[in-house]
């Protein structure tokens, strides 16, 4: 297994409440330019949904394992060793997605310990990725998560 440094988590910047699936963030990032991104790979590991699942979406196995370089999005300069979980939506995430980052980052820490945990804003200040403050989010997760909780999932009619 490649070593691993940091978990890193970030945000789709999709509208808050709004579905879309990994499948979705896959076609953004390695669909042909202009209609995606035209990158080789998607820019996560993991993608969380609204409804808690946590698709993977470049492999972590040592066998099919992308070189972190070729990663084009995550974190610039902190690739290499990083694994990138992101939640769709923006700052506001259901209750099934804050379940799911926590089992998902204590699954990660226990597959790569020593693994420290960062939002993506803390390597580029610029981003406001993910929106909300994960150090924060490590010492009160309670208080986060209700500052940030979306009650309601838009549906399509
Ligand atoms: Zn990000």
């Amino acid at each position: 297994m490649r070593e691993i440094n940091r978990i890193i988590v970030h945000c789709a910047a999709t509208p808050n409440g709004q579905v879309f699936t990994a499948e979705d963030v896959l076609h953004w990032h390695t669909d042909p330019k202009p209609r995606g991104r035209g990158w080789k790979h998607a820019g996560y590991h993991f993608v969380i949904e609204l409804d808690g699942k946590a698709s993977p979406l470049v492999a972590l196995d040592d066998d099919r394992f992308i070189e972190p370089w070729e990663i084009a999005n995550g974190a610039k300069g902190y690739n290499q060793d990083s694994v990138h979980v992101c939640l769709i939506g923006t700052d506001r995430f259901t209750e099934a997605q804050w379940d799911t980052l926590h089992r998902l980052v204590a699954d990660l820490g226990l597959r790569f310990p020593g693994a420290t945990v960062h939002g993506h804003r803390e390597f580029n200040p610029h981003k406001i990725c993910p929106g909300f403050d994960v150090s924060l989010w490590l010492t009160e997760p309670a208080r986060i998560e209700r500052e940030h909780l979306l009650d309601s999932v838009e549906d399509d009619g």
